[in-house]
């Protein structure tokens, strides 16, 4: 069923309020009833209590002179109350004429503290009482009718079913009032909410200014909107960065077949154009191949492959590797691991990569007959591999940004260098998912320290594959 939240919480409201005035309407008439009753057993235990000091005072002159009394009294009470007195023998001395025909036993109701029976087809409350007076004993009976206390009950309980559904609907009427003043913010949110696209991302919700549920709600929403528009951004900055680092290749390789087919030319020049264009493309599917990595490690797609891995093994790769790198420009790589073999649980190609890319921009970034060195060591509780390089270093401008995707600090020698400003975000997301941290230590002229700082393995099960 399609209902509001006004209109839902307005029927609860009216069920519970129908079921309040009920529950409300039965203890007032229990509480009501018993107190009508209580009230005519005092009245009752008075009429007792004022028959037995008549009979005391007139008792003395003979029973003649305490009927005469007694009708007296029964005179003065008239509507209010009957009476009956009878002797020890059960012969009465008094009686009202209501009491003539109906048959009273005086020994139950002298038992009985109070009761209610039929005398003559009209409802009387009966109170009887045994009294030794001068040595004789009297039953004394008195009766009331509580036709005046039934009539104010009735007139209460009209009353009751006369005003509880008026104030029912009053009340929920008043309900549904308050809670559409209490959700009216909800429907300003819903109008802003449906204006905000793609292209105004930047819009937030209007927040309540009471310190309420809805506060929370816009707040939290506007903070995932936050989150969505500064995704947004990093998808469309790196759509751009994407085509404008592929653009410069494609068009070399464009315009170097362009030229080549210009004019007839010799096998030795197609063969030469041929090689720079395959160079080319090489290095463009080496930046696709980093892009990629990248879009699938956004998209929460990239998945490593952990096992435990020897890292002094690793970095003994890394270095040779890097020796290669070095080689032209006669930079000496040295390798300082004060471990045989130090276990971690990694992506052995991912966490080769890292290092690979460090000792990389090391190699590029110093001048030639430089030093690199790739050290081991422990620190505290975690794997620490350090590379150092005598290079050309990052200056305090730049060493905020340089793990930011396509930041280079100098684009023009990055460039020649081959470089497109990935390799250290993407190093930075690999350490990131093995739960390690990058520290990086770099001025001007300075050379530059990397630290990798990594977890150990926990243990070494003999069941686990070792690399
Ligand atoms: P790139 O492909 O341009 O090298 P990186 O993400 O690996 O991209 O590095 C980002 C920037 O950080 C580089 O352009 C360079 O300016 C700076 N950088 C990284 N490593 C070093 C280093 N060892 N020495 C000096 N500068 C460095």
């Amino acid at each position: 069923m399609n209902m509001t939240v006004r209109t839902r919480l307005t029927a609860w409201y009216f069920l519970v309020l129908i079921v309040s005035f009920a529950l409300f309407g039965w203890v007032v008439d229990l509480g009501f009833q018993h107190s009508v009753a209580r009230t005519m057993d005092d009245a009752l235990q008075g009429n007792l209590t004022t028959a037995q000091r008549v009979i005391s005072e007139s008792s003395p002159k003979g029973n003649e002179k305490v009927s005469h009394e007694l009708g007296e009294l029964a005179d003065i009470w008239r509507d209010e109350a009957i009476l009956r007195v009878t002797d020890e023998s059960g012969h009465w001395i008094f009686q009202s004429p209501a009491f003539a025909s109906a048959k009273i036993d005086s020994a139950e109701a002298s038992r009985s503290i109070s009761y209610t029976t039929n005398l003559n087809a009209i409802q009387y409350r009966i109170s009887g009482r045994k009294a030794l007076i001068n040595g004789k004993v009297f039953d004394v009976t008195v009766a009331t009718p509580p036709e005046a206390f039934d009539q104010s009950l009735d007139q209460f309980r009209l009353t009751l079913k006369l005003a509880s559904p008026l104030l029912i609907v009053l009340a929920s009427l008043g309900g549904y009032w308050l809670s559409r003043r209490a959700l009216e913010p909800v429907d300003e949110i819903i109008q802003t909410a449906r204006g905000i696209g793609g292209q105004n991302l930047s819009s937030r919700l209007p927040v309540p200014l009471p310190r309420d549920e809805l506060r929370r709600l816009t707040a939290t929403l506007n903070e995932m909107l936050g989150r969505i528009e500064s995704n947004m951004r990093r998808v469309t900055q790196f759509t751009a960065d994407a085509s404008h680092e592929l653009r410069t290749p494609l068009a070399l390789l464009r315009t170097t077949a362009e030229v080549a087919l210009r004019r007839p030319r010799r096998e030795e020049d197609y063969r030469e154009v041929l090689e720079s264009i395959v160079a080319a493309s090489g290095e463009m599917t080496l930046l696709l191949e980093d892009l990629l990595q990248m879009a699938r490690a956004d998209a929460g797609a990239e998945t490593l492959k952990f096992c435990r891995v020897d890292l002094i093994g690793c970095l003994r790769r890394v270095q040779e590797q890097g020796a290669i790198l070095a080689e032209t420009k006669e930079i000496h790589v040295a390798g300082d691991f004060e471990e045989e073999s130090v276990w971690i649980d990694a992506d052995a190609a991912a966490i080769e990569r890292v290092f690979l890319i460090f000792i990389d921009n090391a190699v590029k970034y110093t001048h030639p007959g430089g030093r690199i060195s790739l050290r081991y060591k422990k620190a505290d509780d975690t794997a620490l591999v350090e590379i150092r390089d005598s290079g050309i270093g990052v200056s305090d401008k730049d060493l905020p940004h340089i793990f930011e995707r396509f930041y280079r600090a100098d684009p023009a020698r990055s460039r020649e260098q081959g470089g497109v400003g990935l390799g250290l975000s993407i190093a930075n997301w690999i350490v990131e998912k093995h739960g390690g941290v990058i520290r990086v230590e770099s001025g001007p002229g300075m050379g530059s320290v990397f630290q990798v700082h990594l977890p150990f393995a926990l243990k070494i099960p003999a069941s686990q594959p070792l690399m």
